[in-house]
This record gives C-alpha cells, structure tokens and sequence, in this order.
C-alpha cells in the first residue's frame, strides 16, 4: 500500500518491542526502505511476552504482506543487567503508581538512550546509519528519555562518538494514539490492524487472557487505557 512509491533506502534498523507503536513504526520502516533489521531488549520485562508476541508479528508480516518483503535479520539483545541497575515495577512485582518526581514507576532511566547507543553499536558493524523507533512525547508517561529533544541530542552524541553519521527517525513522535491505529491503517490496511490488534502487546502487566476491541491486556494499566483510549478515539473520529 504504498502511495506515491517514493524511492526506497537502503537499510534501516527499527527497535521493536513487540508493541503496537513499534509494529506501526516497523510498517512505515518497510515500506521505506530496501532491507529493515529489527533489535529487540530482554530486559526481564515483567511483559515478558511481548517478546513471544513480536516473534509472532515477523513471522506474519513476513508470511502475509507483501511490503514486508524487506524484512531481514533480527537481533535480541540481553539486557537483564537493567534489572540489576534500576528497581522500576516494569522489572519486578511492583504496583504500577506515580512516583514523587511524577513519573509513574515503570519508567526504567534513560532506557531509550541505552537502546538506541546498543542499536547503533550493532548498527554499524552491518552498514546501517538510519535507526528508526516508536517514541512519542504526544500522550507519553512523561519519560524524558521519549523527548525529541533526547533523541536527537543522542543521535548526535552517537555520531560523534561513533564518528558516523547516524540518522534516528521517530515517526510517532508527535502522534497521539488514536493517530497511530491510523497510520497502522493508512500503512497496511485493515489486515495490519488486525494484525495490531490480535498480535502487538503493550500490556505492563503482560495479560494475554482477556481480549478487548484493542487488543489483549489487563485493561486498566497505564499502556492499556492509553491503547483502548486512542482505539475508541479513532474508531469515534
Ligand atoms: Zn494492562
């Protein structure tokens, strides 16, 4: 489904967790680039079946779509030492809640500028300089580490420091997530956002049992109401 068949790129790696933005993120990414690798972080996330999920999500892009031809490599990375570094309910049994500095702590510091510094680490032994991600400081949980100002400032440090020049491309970044179903819908159509709803997991507390219009999860953590909030806002638009 591609509109005006802009000219494709050569490669590209998109950091995929498995959720819906990184899904969407990884449609826009194939269908603008040659070859797209994917990396994804075990990090003993307590949503540890996200990374069951994004194993299903590339075997059905790859087996049902046909822009997904591009999809090549993908890389898991272990990163439990997060575990070890940061106490955040996103790694341990705690109850998700807002924490005095205004973050809700499933925020694991500065995740994102660890992912990206890794991404690009493996980046540049493959040829690859475009590093693309789900980020989105729209209706985010307030990570600081989701700010266009972040990434780009890293994008910057990376290059220099890896003396390369790396691009980091975030499409959703100014989307809120009613806009990104949409996007998922404009990209590939209403079999992708099947695909979204049925595969792609954002649930913190990793529930795959009960099903909603949306998706599979708990239905009341912060990653599911801001899902079914931008599912009903799309659906009502
Ligand atoms: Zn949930």
């Amino acid at each position: 489904m591609l509109e005006a068949s802009p000219p494709l790129k050569t490669k590209a790696l998109v950091l995929f967790s498995g959720g819906q933005d990184s899904t969407v993120c990884l449609a826009w990414a194939l269908q603008r680039y040659r070859l797209v690798e994917t990396i994804g972080f075990d990090y003993g996330q307590r949503h540890h079946i996200e990374l069951v999920c994004r194993m299903q999500i590339l075997s059905r892009l790859a087996a049902d779509f046909s822009w997904a031809s591009g999809l090549g490599e993908d890389h898991i990375i272990d990163l439990r030492v997060l575990g070890q570094i940061s106490e955040t309910s996103l790694t341990s049994d705690m109850a998700i809640q807002m924490a005095d500095n205004g973050l809700p702590n499933s925020f694991v510091p500065g995740r994102n500028l660890l992912f990206f510094t890794l991404a690009a680490a493996l980046a540049y032994r493959r040829g690859i300089t475009a590093l693309i991600g789900g980020m989105c400081e729209t209706d985010y949980s307030g990570y600081p580490d989701c700010r266009n100002d972040t990434i780009q400032s890293l994008a910057q440090s990376i290059s220099l420091g890896m003396d390369r020049k790396y691009e980091i491309l975030t499409p959703l970044m100014y989307l809120d997530k009613a806009a990104t179903w949409r996007l998922g819908e404009e990209l590939g159509g209403p079999d992708f956002t099947e695909l979204v709803r049925q595969h792609s997991h954002s649930c913190y507390m990793g529930d795959r049992k009960q099903r909603f219009d949306w998706g599979y999860g708990c239905g009341a953590c912060p990653a599911c109401e801001l899902r079914a909030r931008g599912y009903a806002a799309w659906q009502n638009a």
